[in-house]
């Protein structure tokens, strides 16, 4: 068990033509002893070259990896204290299953035979692989390989395990069961972990927490909760939440004492509360999650009600997807759109004209400017 910190840290490559690639710009996060933390963003956000530090297998440019109180930039991959499992499995071909769990407890601690023999078997009967010890990784399915890839960190007890991309590689439901079982095996081991994935579900039903990164900064820590509720900026909003959260832009200007936000295609008054949080910003973004917008039938009767046009209709069995057209008389500006979901049971056609009600609670707002929420 381990606390791991990383501090300011930053790894810029260089590539043959003197051309400098900032992959992680100074990232700083406390890791909680036990902890399952995930590190989520899109393709090329810097997760794995962030996991590949705290493993030792990249250098750091700048920056510290603290493992409880001492300093690791220094400290061999071998000597870390850390297992990592990899999207490939990374198992040795030519050797059984047994010999690939108690290879790396045979090359680092000073164990006997007998007792790394136990361990192994024990861990073999955890991760439910006890049947398959004598067999190669190539008489093994791609799920059980992923088993034996899980068992042999398991199996070294170390004080923080990294997974890059783990289940990248099974497919869709044995990639859900085997979330739930590496959920309830961290628990279980109760051993600090850090996951990277840049599957958004996976992350927000997977962590205690989750780190969100782009373009190799930094962009928010928080529970799945806290991220989705309270999103730091635009880009998490954007990104945490599927179907996404829908933004338009607004301009702020105050009549009669009341703030109103107004888009090219509607106006929406705001509480002297919130013009109070953006009282700085004229240039806004307004954003709504799909499932906080209400659809009906009838003709507006609330501030916060606007008349819209049902585009298309998806249905997904348990809710529909409404993708929402906002007009007002004038051709010359953009149509603005958004997508709504709706319980299963709600009839609603395409082409329909309906009012979508967006509760004041439940709208987000950020500065156009640099992306930062502001309520
Ligand atoms: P993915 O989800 O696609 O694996 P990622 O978020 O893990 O992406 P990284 O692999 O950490 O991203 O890469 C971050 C950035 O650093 C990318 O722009 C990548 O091209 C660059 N990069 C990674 N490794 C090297 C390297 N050895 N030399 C040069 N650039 C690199």
């Amino acid at each position: 068990m381990a606390q791991t910190k990383l501090n300011e840290v930053t790894k810029v490559f260089t590539e043959d033509d003197g051309n400098e690639i900032v992959a992680v710009d100074d990232v700083s996060i406390d890791i909680d002893d036990g902890e399952f933390l995930v590190l989520v963003g899109p393709s090329g956000c810097g997760k794995s070259t962030t996991l590949r530090m705290v493993a030792g297998l990249e250098t750091v440019s700048s920056g510290t990896i603290n493992l409880d109180d001492r300093v690791i930039n220094e400290t061999p991959a071998k000597d870390r204290d850390i297992a990592m499992v990899f999207q490939s499995y990374a198992l040795y071909p030519h050797m059984t299953v047994r010999e690939n769990m108690s290879f790396g407890l045979e090359e680092s601690t000073e164990m006997g035979d007998d007792e790394i023999a136990a361990r192994v078997e024990d861990t073999a009967a955890m991760m439910g692989i006890e049947d398959l010890l004598d067999r190669k990784p190539g008489e093994l399915s791609g799920g059980q390989q992923q088993r034996v890839a899980l068992g042999r960190a398991i199996v070294r007890d170390p004080a923080v395990f990294l997974m890059d991309e783990p289940l990248s590689n099974l497919d869709a439901k044995l990639r859900a069961e085997m979330r739930t079982e590496l959920q309830r095996l961290q628990e279980e081991l109760d051993t600090t972990t850090v996951y990277v994935t840049h599957d958004q579900t996976e992350a927000m039903t997977m962590g205690d927490r989750v780190a969100i990164l782009n373009d190799g900064t930094l962009q928010q820590v928080g529970t799945p909760l806290d991220c989705y509720h309270r999103p730091s900026n635009l880009f998490v909003a954007g990104f945490v939440g599927e179907p996404s959260m829908n933004f338009v832009d607004m301009n702020r200007r105050t009549e009669a004492g009341e703030t109103v936000l107004q888009s090219d295609r509607f106006e929406y008054p705001i509480s002297d509360e919130l013009a109070a949080d953006v009282d700085g910003s004229s240039d806004l973004v307004l954003g709504i999650r799909p499932e906080d917008i209400a659809i009906s039938d009838g003709a507006p009767t609330d501030a916060h009600d606007i008349e819209a046009t049902i585009d298309v209709i998806e249905p997904m069995g348990d809710e529909n997807i409404v993708y929402l057209r906002f007009e007002n008389d004038d051709a010359s500006l953009e149509t603005e759109s958004m997508i709504a979901t709706v319980g299963g049971m709600r009839q609603f056609e395409s082409g329909q004209r309906v009012t979508a009600h967006i509760p004041e609670d439940a709208i987000h707002i950020f500065d156009a400017s640099t992306g930062e929420a502001l309520h």
